[in-house]
């Protein structure tokens, strides 16, 4: 057995080819826990090998749409898949506030479509099952199972509320997913001797000059410098680094050397994943 880690999106708001929306599966055995579900997510988890009845939970790191909106597609998706797998519903973990309110809402606009199934073939509404936690500044625990847990700490991403990273627990080691945030004191503690650092990346410092007086430069400051996150990886001697979220999404092999280039730059020397969908990373 090993614990695997496979990026089912790696791109942003802005559509890239070949780039689904943000999110992390992280599978051990029988347990597979996705992290958001960004655009195209159900795709990518597909290819990926993974039905949605076979999804052990599903965890969200903040509401912005790009990382929540392939999220009524999985919830539906495993839901219409139901009479033939009998997994019933999936179980969301979320922090309290912005996203617990999303996800009680989110299946508002499908009530005629969802009432309509019931009336002919589906048994059940869909109800995935809600578990929202609060996040602080300090690490905690908020699921386990068979060997495996999930911690959760909050995150920088201001103006966002309730954002958050989570690190994964296995015998095999252990794998931090960031989410959205800027380069923080929190993640870092969070990644130390870290197995796998799935980290948001943005080329702030190397664009800085470009972006100055545009809107991408609000929109860089709340996401992570890719020099500083290298000093970040540095510090907190993560084995593995892999990039996703990449901003701007590189179109070549060019590009995808800059995000390394910045992380060298920022003092890591151990080995650097410019994420692709579907890369995967083993462990154990
Ligand atoms: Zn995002
Ligand atoms: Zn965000």
């Amino acid at each position: 057995m090993t614990t695997t880690v496979t990026l089912t999106g790696t791109g942003v708001p802005i559509p890239s080819p070949g780039r689904a929306g943000p999110g992390v599966l992280v599978r051990h055995g029988a347990v597979a826990l996705q992290f958001d579900a960004g655009r195209g997510t159900v795709l990518r988890l597909t290819e990926a090998g993974v039905g949605l009845h076979e999804l052990t939970a599903l965890f969200v790191t903040h509401v912005h749409s790009d990382h929540v909106i392939g999220l009524p597609d999985v919830v539906l998706g495993r839901w219409i898949q139901d009479h033939v797998w009998k997994t019933g519903p999936l179980e969301l973990h979320l922090p309290e506030g912005e996203p617990s309110r999303f996800a009680e809402r989110m299946l508002d606009p499908y009530a005629a479509d969802i009432a309509l199934r019931m009336e002919h073939v589906q048994e059940a509404p869909p109800e995935p099952r809600l578990h929202t936690f609060a996040c602080g500044s300090q690490a905690r625990e908020i699921w386990s199972r068979d060997g495996v847990s999930v911690e959760a700490v909050a995150v920088h991403h201001e103006p966002v509320p309730d954002a958050v990273a989570y690190r994964v627990r296995t015998p095999h080691g252990t794998v931090v997913i960031s989410g959205d945030t800027r380069v923080c004191d929190e993640v870092e503690k969070l990644s130390r001797g870290a197995d796998v650092l799935v980290h948001e990346a943005c080329r702030a410092a190397a664009l800085h000059a470009a972006v100055a007086g545009t809107p991408f430069e609000k929109i860089f400051s709340y996401h992570a410098d890719t020099v500083a996150l290298g000093g970040l990886a540095r510090r907190a001697e993560v084995k593995h680094l892999m990039l996703t979220h990449l901003i701007p999404a590189p179109d070549d092999e060019a590009g995808e050397a800059d995000f390394a280039n910045d992380v060298r730059l920022g003092g890591y020397d151990g080995p650097v994943t410019v994420g692709r969908d579907l890369m995967t990373a083993s462990l154990g």
